[in-house]
């Protein structure tokens, strides 16, 4: 790579032109460390004694905090939401490779930490494809179907197994996109909720964090690679096309012109909000779904319930794009 550590002077792996900082893997490791463990505590993620879940889904950025959590001094278990994604089309589908993946980290930090398998076709009867072709629409219903089944399970999970905190592996590139998205479309009110912590409700909603905020996806990649994590490199079959991915090349072009670019977008954001420049988040009244009994906006049934009771078309009629 040409440059030299700035710590050593040993050959670099990595060079992050936005911190203007090359480092050596062991460097750039215990950067990555120091870092992840400052932000946790200026955020007041994570207490000491905490039993943290963290959401894997067999990428680079969820093994790669699992890892680093556990190599802070964490006590931290990992989930794997399997969604069955391409089963019915393919019995080794998308989920099941990326399942591999957490099983085998989870071997890897093994009796350390234990992994958590949740398949959704085994406890509901559908997978999540089955379950989004229950509705009628665009290719984009699988995400929004797959969201809410995600966010449904991470929470009834991490209640039910007695974790005080959910961990979930959005780095910078994800937050910056979510925000260039709320930006553009003046959603002041997803913006007053896009929050590094979430709090726990009384009515049931766990503690959430993202204590990878602050890193890019390429040094999560990085980090990945140096501690000889191997994660899933292909993406899911219905991200493509996605809107956010879109985003995050705009980003990524404005990076490559001015380095520190999305670091500047989010860390001020947050500067924002922390001045009151945002409307403050007030979290909707919520109430106990009839059905599940966790927490929701609505009355009656949870938009999760009024999903999964949804009718499956044959699977001959839908078609992928
Ligand atoms: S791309 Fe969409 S369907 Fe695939 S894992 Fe992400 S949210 Fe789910
Ligand atoms: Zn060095
Ligand atoms: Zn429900």
């Amino acid at each position: 790579m040409g440059y030299r550590c700035r710590k050593c002077s040993g050959d670099s792996v990595i060079n992050m032109r936005q911190h203007r900082l090359a480092l050596c893997e062991d460097h750039f490791i215990e950067w990555v460390q120091k870092h992840a463990a400052e932000f946790i505590r200026k955020h007041r993620m994570l207490e000491p004694e905490d039993r943290v879940l963290v959401a894997v889904s067999g990428g680079k950025d969820s093994l790669s905090l699992w890892s680093i959590l556990l190599d802070l001094g964490y006590q931290a278990d990992g989930i794997y939401i399997d969604l069955g994604i391409d089963r019915d089309r393919d019995e080794s589908g998308y989920s099941k490779r990326s399942l591999q993946y957490a099983v085998e980290f989870a071997q890897s930090v093994s009796p350390r930490a234990k992994l958590h398998v949740l398949d959704i076709k085994a406890v509901y009867g559908r997978s999540v494809t089955e379950i989004a072709r229950g509705g009628m629409g665009a290719k984009r219903k699988y995400c929004s179907a797959c969201g809410l089944v995600k966010r449904h399970e991470l929470n009834r999970m991490t209640r039910e197994l007695g974790y005080a905190v959910l961990a979930t592996g959005h780095n910078l590139d994800d937050e910056a996109a979510v925000l260039m998205g709320n930006s553009l479309n003046w959603e002041v009110e997803y913006m007053a909720r896009q929050a590094l912590v979430l709090p726990a409700s009384s009515t049931g909603l766990v503690k959430k964090v993202k204590p990878l905020a602050r890193f890019y996806e390429r040094e999560m990649a990085a980090y990945a690679i140096v501690r000889g994590i191997p994660y899933i490199m292909e993406e899911c079959p219905f991200s493509e096309g996605a809107t956010s991915l879109g985003y995050k090349e705009v980003l990524n072009s404005m990076e490559r012109k001015s380095s520190g670019t999305k670091l500047k977008f989010y860390f001020e954001f947050l500067k924002a909000k922390k001045k009151g420049l945002l409307p403050n988040y007030v979290p909707p009244e919520l109430r106990l779904c009839e059905k599940c009994g966790e927490p929701t906006g609505s009355t009656g049934l949870c938009a999760f319930c009024r999903l999964i009771e949804r009718p499956a078309r044959p699977v001959g009629v839908d078609t992928l794009e």
